[in-house]
């Protein structure tokens, strides 16, 4: 008896559980609508699937406006950008390397970028970027932290795999999915905390986990990129642990997005005899 009392009052729900149930319908309907094909494509060297409403074209155009933006708020800041020097020429020689070998590693994507850096002088800055399809900078406050070239080319390299395995457009979906969501009357904010991890997790928003997945990837592909140039791969363990000191007790920007210290060292230990042999090869190979 007591089953069928169950039974009977989920089939009669109150008022509030029929407004969840059809606002539950509208976010399944929606991300449902988002995650179809062919919005869904694949990371180039890890095949990864990732849900990207962008076009190389977009990521270009979208690179391309937003490199003028941020050199333009480096000028408005005071920055002036290195055209000569040694560590203006220091930056050029190994972002090229890491250019070239993003374009043999990454062809059908890379090729179609327009890869450029330039050299914001910000000694207090210890950071640089890659936009979606290649505009890079770097920062002089990086320069003294990465003391090798080969540091200083893990740090590039896993820039320039952000561009390549396109997470910027695939963070840029994400939001306009949830957009969508929330103009269908969703208001996540309202939602019970079961709802909005459940909405999170389908959108890949939001949470550590996505950003870490993104980390670990770029760390990943710019390690081999950096090896194919010709890099002693085995320098990232030490770049991290200067990048972690550089931050004393406030961590340098580019850190604080970025996951720990000793849990990234520890995956790039298990990604070193794959990154090793990639370098044996560039190097048999005269790089
Ligand atoms: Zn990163």
């Amino acid at each position: 008896m007591r089953s069928v009392g169950l039974v009977a009052r989920d089939l009669i729900p109150t008022y509030p559980d029929i407004m969840c149930m059809h606002r539950l319908v509208v976010i399944v309907a929606a991300a449902a609508i988002m995650l179809l094909q062919p919005a869904c494509t694949e990371v180039s060297g890890t095949g990864r699937s990732q849900f990207n409403i962008l076009s190389v074209d977009d990521e270009l155009d979208l690179g391309q406006q937003a490199y003028v933006e941020e050199l333009d708020a480096a000028k408005q800041a005071g920055h002036t950008m290195l055209t000569n020097g040694a560590e203006h020429d220091r930056v050029m020689k190994v972002s090229q390397r890491i250019f070239d070998a993003a374009n043999r590693m990454h062809p059908e994507i890379a090729q179609r970028f327009n890869w450029e850096m330039t050299v914001i002088d910000d000694p207090e800055t210890v950071n640089a970027w890659a936009l979606p399809g290649g505009k890079s900078a770097v920062f002089t406050g990086l320069l003294p932290v990465t003391k090798t070239d080969a540091q200083l080319a893990v740090v590039i390299g896993h820039e320039a795999a952000h561009a390549i395995a396109r997470h910027g457009g695939e963070r840029m979906s994400q939001e306009a999915a949830l957009n969508v969501l929330m103009s269908a009357g969703f208001e996540l904010s309202e939602a019970d905390a079961g709802t909005q991890e459940v909405v999170m997790n389908a959108l890949g928003l939001g949470t550590l986990a996505f950003s870490r997945s993104q980390e670990s990837e770029a760390d990943h592909l710019g390690l081999l990129i950096a090896a194919d140039a010709g890099f002693d791969p085995r320098e990232a363990i030490p770049l991290w642990q200067n990048m972690a000191a550089a931050g004393g007790e406030s961590p340098p920007e580019f850190l604080s997005t970025h996951p720990s210290e000793s849990t990234r060292i520890q995956r790039l230990n298990d990604l070193m005899p794959e990154a090793m042999a990639v370098w044996q090869a560039a190097k048999a190979a005269g790089r």
